[in-house]
């Protein structure tokens, strides 16, 4: 308290208390604007921070998958859905059209990473890692894995493959030419999953007999049979079944003809190793004989058989055998030569032997030049029952039939064309007449015992130039 307190006016007083409440009134003011300038500067910094936020929309063209929260997540979430595919499908993919990642501002919060992955699973555009079957330059299909590629050919070869050993194609391609005829090639590309085949439908088309149907243009000059030698497995027989009312004699330039070409679309070929004994034929030596007749042959020293051991691969193709390649030949028993002795000397006397067949059956009984009752037997006799057929001994001409009482009895005399002339003496019945033209072994007559005969036989004469010879040595 100040000592010399001093008595304040009213209006002083009054001043007073409206400074002081002056003062009051704009220390509030100043927290006010303070608190204020707080809210708004908070607001608005909220405000900018939500506003300068930015999210990544992820999209496949123009499909929206959903929002991440920045690009590296999204990166992320692209190679786990790669990732989940190549699992999934067992084979790597490639990705053909990259998901866009679009900057934008939003309050929205990222989505989760399963739809993300769903989402791209479904919209991403991929294709599979395959293997691509090739025959003789022709796309087939393709799968999608090696082991697929295997089994499929391994079951066309082990259709004609009695080993049904599994080859690993794939691995091993430079092999394949054992086993196809055709030329195959696996190609390992990246494929829409769509065109995937699976494994029973390419055992199904390899399997099936695909009918090749091809159209041949005749040109000037063709002939059927040139026109077949250009298709390997087409016969005539084919080309008629195809093209109706067909003649391969009548050809006309321009005509088109109907080939079909029934053919499997792999050839298996196989090598079977076999292994077999093989007889191997004695030889023969010749050793001439001037001083025996032809008709001597006589075995000196006795030859034998060898045997050997035949090793070789038969290669068929679909099972028909194609071919084959020997590997080993082992003889087991040597074979021994044989010598033969060949007489080379001919007999004059039989000039013409076997020229006449034998005019009937029976016993000789007597021959040509024997004696009886002081003369010389003319011809020769053979007997048999009475009633015996007897036939013409060759080609010719009826020249007499008669009877003679005192001789020949009923007899039949023929003239052949060589000159010679045949008797048949003593027939029971004769079966010709004068001019008769008759063939060998026609018969003319029946055995009996007519004429100077003590029993049924045949006589039998050979002439010529009217000289009587000895028929043994002219029939057979
Ligand atoms: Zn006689």
């Amino acid at each position: 308290m100040s000592k010399d307190y001093k008595i304040k006016s009213l209006q002083e007083v009054q001043r007073e208390n409206v400074r002081k409440n002056n003062q009051k009134k704009s220390e509030i003011k100043v927290v006010g604007y303070i608190l204020l300038t707080v809210v708004v500067l908070l607001v608005s910094s909220i405000f900018f921070i939500s506003l300068g936020k930015k999210q990544c929309l992820l999209k496949v063209g123009k499909n929206e998958i959903g929002y991440v929260e920045n690009n590296n997540v999204a990166m992320d979430i692209i190679a786990k859905t790669k990732k989940q595919i190549e699992q999934e499908s067992g084979t790597e993919i490639k990705i053909i059209e990259q998901p866009s990642i679009d900057l934008v501002k939003t309050g929205k919060k990222a989505d989760k990473e399963e739809k993300l992955i769903k989402g791209l699973k479904d919209k991403m555009k991929y294709n599979i890692k395959a293997y691509t079957l090739i025959i003789d330059g022709k796309a087939l299909g393709c799968l999608s894995k090696s082991d697929e590629i295997n089994q499929v050919l391994n079951e066309i070869k082990n259709k004609y493959d009695s080993k049904k050993s599994v080859v690993d194609f794939v691995g091993n391609s430079s092999n394949l030419k054992l086993w196809f005829k055709e030329n195959v090639e696996i190609e390992n590309n990246y494929v829409n999953k769509d065109k995937i085949a699976k494994v029973k439908d390419m055992v199904a088309i390899l399997s099936e007999v695909g009918a090749n149907t091809e159209v041949y243009v005749v040109k000037e000059g063709d002939i059927m049979s040139k026109i077949l030698e250009k298709y390997d497995s087409i016969t005539l027989n084919d080309i008629k079944k195809m093209n109706e009312g067909f003649n391969p004699d009548k050809l006309s330039i321009g005509q088109k003809i109907n080939i079909s070409s029934a053919k499997l679309l792999l050839s298996v070929i196989t090598r079977e190793e076999k292994t077999y004994e093989e007889v191997i034929p004695k030889a023969e030596e010749i050793k001439k004989n001037e001083e025996k007749p032809t008709t001597y042959r006589e075995v000196i020293k006795e030859g034998k058989q060898g045997k050997k051991k035949i090793k070789l691969n038969i290669i068929k193709v679909n099972g028909v055998e194609e071919g084959k390649e020997v590997i080993s030949e082992d003889i087991l028993v040597e074979p021994v030569t044989e010598v033969i002795e060949i007489g080379t000397k001919k007999l004059a006397e039989r000039s013409y032997p076997g020229i006449f067949a034998m005019p009937t059956i029976g016993e000789i009984t007597s021959r040509f030049g024997e004696l009886r009752d002081g003369h010389t037997h003319q011809g020769i006799d053979i007997a048999n029952d009475e009633g015996t057929s007897i036939y013409s001994v060759g080609t010719g001409k009826v020249l007499t039939v008669g009877y003679d009482a005192g001789g020949y009895g009923n007899y039949v005399k023929i003239t052949h064309s060589n000159g010679y002339e045949t008797l048949y003496g003593h027939l029971s019945k004769i079966m010709v007449s004068e001019g008769d033209s008759v063939t060998k072994k026609d018969k003319i007559g029946l055995m009996g015992n007519t004429g100077r005969s003590t029993g049924s036989h045949l006589h039998l004469e050979v002439i010529k130039n009217e000289k009587k010879l000895n028929p043994l040595n002219y029939v057979r």
